[in-house]
């Protein structure tokens, strides 16, 4: 392992999606942080709804984990009904925020181009984007997930200054295997993450070594350690295991 693979700090993030009212995202707050607590050399991440961030992060307050938005609108302000702006997410303590997750590129039709405006918005409000990518398993099967990949990247990180990589957060998400149960070899995972780095290193040269790179995609507490082994391997985006927090914590607590 070299200097800068030891510099990465491992992120673990949990992706809510749809689920959870106010209380029961308190409850499951509540629930975690004794788990998590005094858990050290990790970032852990939390994003609800946007119905419960606020409560959430009033929650979380006093803790090491981190309060993220699932989305963004670029706009500061404006005539966007039900859509909600980075200086809100800042408002209600967010530190973070996933861009591009393959469902609301799939289900809302957000392109990359759309994906790399919110990426910027964010950045200029010092608001950690998560950018994610990930190939269906046709772009696979026709041998396309490494053109797939680049393309996508290219595109959302278009607007983000070059001096400015180093505060990305990039997700590797196989759409196939996301909230399927199939997970990535670790092997494969590997494979895509080093890709991804590459690209990384010809936008941003000299930040590419330090950008964490998570891999999302049916990650469970009995298969992180071994994806948390690989090289190019910084972090995960869980899903369907994030939900509860018994789950959540050993998937955070991976080294312990
Ligand atoms: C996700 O939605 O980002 C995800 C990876 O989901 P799951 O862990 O359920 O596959």
């Amino acid at each position: 392992m070299t200097t800068s693979e030891n510099a990465r700090k491992p992120i673990l993030a949990a992706n809510w999606k749809m689920h959870k009212t106010v209380q029961e995202s308190v409850d499951f707050v509540t629930a975690l942080l004794p788990l998590v607590e005094g858990a050290q050399g990790v970032d852990i991440v939390i994003a609800p709804p946007f119905t419960a961030l606020e409560r959430v992060g009033t929650a979380l307050a006093g803790s090491a984990v981190q309060l993220a938005a699932q989305n963004v609108n670029p706009e500061e302000k404006g005539a966007f009904t039900g859509e909600v702006a980075p200086s809100m997410l800042e408002d209600v303590g967010c530190r973070l925020a996933i861009v591009g997750h393959s469902e609301r590129r799939a289900l809302f039709g957000e392109s990359s181009e759309f994906v790399a405006r919110k990426t910027a918005a964010l950045l200029e409000r010092s608001i950690q984007a998560i950018v994610c990518v990930g190939e269906t398993l046709a772009e696979r099967e026709a041998d396309r997930a490494f053109s797939v990949i680049e393309e996508q990247l290219k595109g959302s990180l278009a607007l983000v200054p070059d001096d400015r990589g180093g505060e990305l957060v990039i997700a590797y998400e196989p759409v196939w295997a996301i909230g399927t149960g199939k997970t990535a070899t670790p092997d494969m995972a590997q494979e895509m993450h080093a890709f991804i780095r590459a690209q990384l290193g010809k936008r941003f040269p000299s930040d590419a070594d330090s950008i964490r790179i998570q891999y999302g995609g049916s990650v469970k507490p009995d298969n992180v350690r071994d994806l948390m082994s690989r090289a190019d391997i910084d972090g995960a985006l869980v899903g369907g295991a994030s939900l509860d927090p018994q789950s959540f914590a050993q998937i955070a607590l991976f080294e312990a």
